[in-house]
């Protein structure tokens, strides 16, 4: 008990912190990765907990990764934006730190922190979505992470909403993600720099001309500073994600949507476009209850604050004990 490190690794930031049991970040470090080398993601793990370890007092660790699990939580069984093929990495990780660790997926972890220490405190059915490189998905049923029969559930970044729509790296075409995660933004963002548009002067501005350094992240401050051009293109990315929510709220009837990842750091900007589009397009709409949809109060740390918490009680996440 007592502290533990969570972990987040991303599409291309590993994210380490320090964490008490009531989900305060006591220290945090952050890392760029690049995706394609798994041996080089894990060593960045093993550095980033070896440097916070040294200096606290360290119980557990855990670490919410971008891919798919098996249900026991020790393979990462596929990864679309990291190297990870049925990758022991659980086994790896405990060999090179001689330590348990907690391994789980990274949307797992975001909406795990958000059911206990942020937004979704006491919902009974809460789906959370992490916006970042992809969009990941989880839910949590009852006080428990819902995994599905193999440990992938919550794969709702991966559904098709645009047949032949642009390719995503889990192999398919047209996927949620492709439009409405960050990655979908800095593609869109640089859609329209490259046609030369008038309206993209400010973005291309920040970026010196050098349409390439435009990322989702590069739109969403110059829409917090009132670009229109960027606002526009948050807008748009918040209509998908309505959409999306809508139809997740006809298969799965939560009471609460939770949106984390780093495109939460639009707020409202985002929020707003994405409840109209979620109020226009669910099912049945103004005969039946409609969930409400938050943004994490944990902002991008929810990952890695409840990697930290569940590897303090890893059978909450529904990881079987081995
Ligand atoms: C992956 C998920 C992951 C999400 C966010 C998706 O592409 O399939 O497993 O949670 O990205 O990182
Ligand atoms: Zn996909």
């Amino acid at each position: 008990r007592g502290l533990a490190i969570g972990i987040d690794i991303g599409g291309t930031k590993v994210a380490a912190g320090v964490v008490d049991e009531q989900g305060v970040v006591l220290a945090e470090q952050r890392r760029r990765t690049h995706s394609s080398d798994a041996r080089a993601v894990e060593a960045t793990i093993v550095d980033l907990v070896r440097e916070l370890g040294s200096v606290h007092p360290i119980s557990s660790v855990g670490i919410g990764a971008a891919g798919w699990m098996d249900l026991s939580g020790g393979t990462v069984l596929f990864s679309p934006h990291l190297a990870w093929r049925n990758e022991p990495l659980r086994e790896n990780l405990e060999r090179l730190l001689e330590r348990p660790v907690m391994l789980t997926n990274d949307a797992d972890a975001a909406a795990w922190a958000e059911w206990k220490f942020g937004s979704a405190r006491g919902e009974s059915r809460l789906v959370c979505v992490t916006l970042g490189t992809g969009i990941g998905g989880a839910m949590v049923m009852d006080g428990r992470v819902e995994r599905g029969r193999f440990g992938v559930a919550g794969e709702f970044g991966h559904q098709v909403i645009m047949p032949g729509g642009h390719r995503c790296e889990c192999g398919n075409r047209g996927c949620w993600e492709q439009y409405a995660s960050g990655n979908a933004l800095g593609r869109e963002a640089r859609e329209l720099a490259r046609a030369n548009s008038p309206v993209a002067q400010e973005i291309l501005r920040a970026v010196d001309g050098e349409v390439d350094a435009i990322t989702g992240a590069v739109v969403t401050e110059l829409a917090r500073a009132g670009d229109a051009a960027s606002i526009e293109l948050i807008e748009d990315v918040g209509s998908w994600l309505g959409l999306g929510l809508a139809n997740l709220a006809a298969a799965l009837d939560p009471g609460m949507f939770v949106v984390g990842g780093g495109l939460c750091e639009a707020g409202d900007l985002l929020l707003e476009p994405t409840r109209r589009a979620f109020s226009r397009n669910l099912t049945g709409r103004g005969f039946r209850p409609a969930a409400s949809i938050k943004l994490a109060q944990l902002g991008p740390a929810a990952g890695l604050i409840g990697a930290a918490d569940l590897s303090r009680s890893p059978l909450t996440n529904g990881a079987r004990q081995s």
